[in-house]
């Protein structure tokens, strides 16, 4: 099972929705791209599951991790210019299912937002390598939100209180940009906008702090730059685009 060719993204995006599982998930995997939108004069929400409670290589008291990671993910997002951001209350890392509370709870923000388009964790899992986009919490997050999209939000019969207590309207989400996911094939040129996704990965500093972040990343953001037949010296992410009509 994998996903098909990517659509060609919509010309008229005014609202993005990223929904992530964790602190640190959107700046591995879309930072640059998100930064390249700001730019664009796009309004990008950042939506967290969690506050990723789990993370974390060092003596830091536990207690402390979520608050630490929340604050890591703000500043993050500030610097690829993103200001609005928001926590799910309620979920804790690594116990994330695709299940009817969080299809709710995700509905109830696209609503809210309106978003065109949303970009979040692939549902599908990439087999030559289990680690990373393969956390199960990243899976069941990229599986509630496409529920999220089709049909929870479009449909005003689908949790019915949102409408009739929250006021809480239907909505149709257009496009969803997947990470992480087999085979993406949609690249985003992010070279210019590298420096700001490397600031914001360096916000995280409980989760990178201990490696060379740069180094890493840099040979694999060229790769993909080449796979879409970028200018050697590029540095690329890439996606899987689906219009969900
Ligand atoms: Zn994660």
């Amino acid at each position: 099972m994998t996903f098909p060719p990517s659509a060609t993204p919509l010309p008229d995006v005014a609202r993005v929705l990223v929904v992530s599982a964790h602190p640190d998930d959107v700046d591995f995997g879309a930072a640059g791209t998100v930064a390249r939108w700001v730019d664009e004069g796009i309004e990008v929400t950042y939506l967290l599951v969690t506050r990723g409670d789990a993370g974390g290589f060092d003596d830091t008291p536990r207690e402390q991790m979520p608050l630490l990671r929340e604050a890591e993910q703000r500043a993050a997002a500030k610097a690829v210019g993103v200001t609005r951001i928001e926590f799910l209350e309620g979920y804790a890392d690594g116990t994330l299912t695709p299940s009817l509370q969080l299809r709710r709870d995700l509905t109830r923000v696209v609503r809210r937002y309106r978003p065109d388009r949303i970009l979040t964790s692939s549902p599908l899992r990439r087999w030559e390598r289990i680690a990373g986009p393969g956390h199960p919490d990243h899976l069941a997050v990229g599986e509630a939100v496409t529920c999220a999209v089709y049909p929870d939000a479009r449909n005003p019969f689908a949790f019915p209180e949102l409408l009739h207590d929250e006021g809480l309207e239907p909505w149709v989400v257009r496009e969803v940009w997947f990470h992480g996911g087999p085979d993406p094939d949609h690249v985003v040129d992010i070279t210019a906008t590298f420096p700001r996704k490397l600031a914001a990965l360096a916000a995280h500093e409980t989760q990178t702090s201990h490696e060379d972040v740069e180094a890493r990343l840099r040979p694999w953001l060229q790769s993909v730059a080449s796979s879409g037949g970028l200018p050697d010296g590029s540095l690329a992410e890439a996606f899987t685009v689906l219009g969900t009509a």
